[in-house]
Formats: structure tokens, C-alpha cells, sequence
């Protein structure tokens, strides 16, 4: 039986995630649980999966639900520490949202945890200081993200100098097609819009500015061992092929199935077993196409690309830059196009650090955000 601890189990991934744990109650034990701050839900998964400790990050929150409940709320990002270092723990999942979710992923990892990563945003900030922990700790890091899941499942029993090339696909998000003109005035609603895949708010702006795609490319880089000018990316709108690798005597290799986030979950739970399938079986009668990605609509990929290339702390700066950004779209006080802009201009103007240690990615972190209501948009 393995002990399973998720981050973030209140929103879309964690709340799949436990949906793949429902479907076999014998293999997996929910050993914690943590939310920012939905307490209404966590009260709720607290009922059926029988934690015995979760986290609550907002303080008022986590007050207010340890008034109801009998086991250990531990509150804040220090909370998020102490839960995920319980020995109980086998794997953390780790779904939290944004930057937020690299603290507890280290943290875990040196307290010997697997952990089953579906929070990019962690790899993509620090990606050499976190293959490095998990290195040094012996531990794995298993992507839920589908792209890398894809190429993971297609890796295994490969030796690394046989690969020649990363092939992420992406659907093209909600704005496939459209020309900048066309984006000018787009709203919150249709960017939330996404036409294949169920998420959350902030990966569906990634996923309508192509971004998602690039923090991928940095991901896939860390993850995988491979440089950026070997990881290409093409769109493939039906979702079906989740990614591909091409080995160095010409032969293609994809993962296949419907698009539905609990397959790469159930692949990480289990690995290196697999499970009976819960997903819908894939229908094989839909013809599948692909295209070139459109980067004069969607600046956001090759500027994932600039910040991998230049290195250090300037894919920590991207991905700050793009968090914010989304924010301000989101409540908005910016417009769609103006994200690539706001990105672009902290790219140009970010030194970046070499070799970054935690102390310079969080100060990294915390400067490009406090920029952004000094600076205006170029
Ligand atoms: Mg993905």
C-alpha cells in the first residue's frame, strides 16, 4: 500500500488526483492533505479519505477549520513543511498552484519523498536546484504533467544518448488560429474557455498565451536531460498523441490516449506498475492532425525559449513575470497582449544569477513581483 500526501488537493489536479485514489482504495492511503484556503472542500475530503494531518495555507482558515475537525491543522507555509515531512508519506503530490509549490517540493525530497509533480511552475523557477536535491536525496521525481508523463512512459528502456529529440504537442489553447489583431480584445471568460482539457484558472491563461507550452520546454529540459534546441513543440489540436520523443535511427515514439488528467496521475501513483484503466477507452476512428505553432500571435513561446537559452535565474524571472501578469489579467487591470509585453520587458531588463541557490530564486521571485506595479507596460 502506498501513502500518498497531496499539495494543493482542493483544486482540479488534486481534487483528480483523489479521484484516482477513490478507484483503489487497497493501494493507496491518503496519508495528508493540503489546501490554500477552500476549507468547505478539504472538511469534505477529510470525511472520506481519513487523513491524519492536513494543511491549511491561509491562517483565519486553517483556525477555522481546526475547530471542526480532530486531527492536526497545521497552517501556513511553514505548515505546508511540517506536513509533508511526516514519515507517513511515501510520494507528495504536489498540485499547488504557481510558485508557491517549490518550498514544500524540496522540503519533501530531503525528508526522502517521491514526488509526483504536477506544479511546473516549481521545475521551471529552480529547475537545477531541484534535480540536484533529488538526486542527492535518492529520491523520483514522476511528471503528471500529460506532455512529460508522454515522454517519461516513452523513455523507459531507452539509454539517454539514443534520444534525438523532445516533441511536446500542444492543442493550441482556445485562440488557435487567431491572428494578433483578433486578440486584442479577447475577454477573461474566453481565455478560461479551454477546448480540450478541464484545469484551473491560471494554466488556462498559460494555455491561451502559449506559455504552458513554454514553461513545458523548460520543464521537459530539467526533467529529461535535454538542451532546448532539441525539445520542439507542434500543435496538434485533438489532444490525443500527449507528446513524442524521436530516437537518434529516425524512429518516433508517442503516448496516446484520450485527453483526461487522471491517466498521467494514475501513471505516476503507480509507477512502475500499471492499473486497470478509469479513463474513457480511446476512440481510434478521429483523424489526427498537426501544424507549426504560430509565434507571431503567441510571443510567449520563444520567449520560454530566450529564458532557457540565457539561463540562471532567468527562467525563475519568466515565470515570475508570467504569474504576475496573469493575475493582473485575470482581475482585469491588463489586457491579453500586454502579458508577452510585461514578460518581455523582464526578460530584457533581468540579470540573471549563475548556479542559483534557493535564497537567490526566491529573491528573484519576490523582486520581479514587486516590479510590476512600478513598472509601466512597454
Ligand atoms: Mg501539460
Amino acid at each position: 500500500m502506498k501513502h500518498i500526501c497531496i499539495l494543493g488537493s482542493t483544486g482540479s489536479i488534486g481534487t483528480q488526483t483523489l479521484d484516482v485514489i477513490s478507484h483503489f482504495p487497497d493501494d493507496f492511503l491518503v496519508t495528508g492533505l493540503s489546501a490554500h484556503q477552500d476549507i468547505s472542500r478539504l472538511r469534505q475530503q477529510i470525511q472520506q479519505f481519513k487523513p491524519p494531518a492536513v494543511c491549511v495555507v491561509d491562517q483565519q482558515k486553517a483556525d477555522e477549520l481546526a475547530q471542526t475537525v480532530s486531527i492536526p491543522v497545521y497552517s501556513g507555509q511553514d505548515g505546508l513543511k511540517q506536513l509533508v515531512e511526516l514519515a507517513t508519506h511515501d510520494m507528495v503530490v504536489n498540485s499547488v498552484v504557481g510558485a508557491a509549490g517549490l518550498v514544500p517540493t524540496l522540503h519533501a525530497m530531503q525528508h526522502g519523498k517521491d514526488i509526483a509533480l504536477a506544479n511546473k511552475e516549481t521545475i521551471v523557477m529552480a529547475g537545477e536546484l531541484v534535480m540536484q536535491t533529488a538526486k542527492e536525496a535518492g529520491v523520483q521525481i514522476l511528471p503528471i504533467d500529460s506532455e512529460h508523463s508522454a515522454i517519461f512512459q516513452c523513455l523507459t528502456g531507452h539509454a539517454s544518448n539514443d534520444i534525438q529529440r523532445l516533441i511536446l504537442t500542444c492543442s493550441g489553447g482556445p485562440y488557435l488560429g487567431k491572428s494578433r489583431e483578433q486578440l486584442k480584445n479577447v475577454t477573461v471568460q474566453q481565455s478560461l474557455n479551454h477546448p480540450t482539457w478541464n484545469m484551473g484558472a491560471k494554466i488556462s491563461i498559460d494555455s491561451a498565451t502559449l506559455m504552458n507550452k513554454g514553461l513545458e520546454v523548460i520543464e521537459a529540459h530539467w526533467l529529461f536531460d535535454i538542451s532546448g534546441d532539441a525539445i520542439d513543440v507542434v500543435i496538434h489540436p485533438e489532444a490525443i498523441i500527449h507528446s513524442l520523443v524521436e530516437f537518434k535511427d529516425g524512429s518516433l515514439q508517442a503516448q496516446m490516449a484520450e485527453p483526461d488528467a487522471r491517466l498521467p496521475i494514475q501513471v505516476a501513483l503507480t509507477y512502475p506498475r500499471r492499473f486497470n484503466r478509469i479513463v474513457k477507452k480511446l476512440n481510434l476512428s478521429k483523424p489526427l492532425t498537426f501544424a507549426e505553432p504560430d509565434t507571431n500571435s503567441f510571443p510567449c513561446l520563444n520567449l520560454a525559449y530566450q529564458a532557457l537559452q540565457i539561463g540562471g535565474t532567468m527562467p525563475c524571472a519568466l515565470n515570475a513575470a508570467n504569474e504576475i501578469a496573469v493575475e493582473r489579467y485575470l482581475e482585469g487591470s491588463i489586457d491579453f497582449l500586454e502579458i508577452p509585453r510585461f514578460i518581455e520587458h523582464v526578460i530584457h531588463s533581468h540579470q540573471p544569477v549563475r548556479h542559483p541557490k534557493l535564497t537567490d530564486i526566491l529573491r528573484v521571485n519576490e523582486e520581479i513581483r514587486q516590479s510590476f506595479s512600478a513598472l509601466k507596460i512597454p
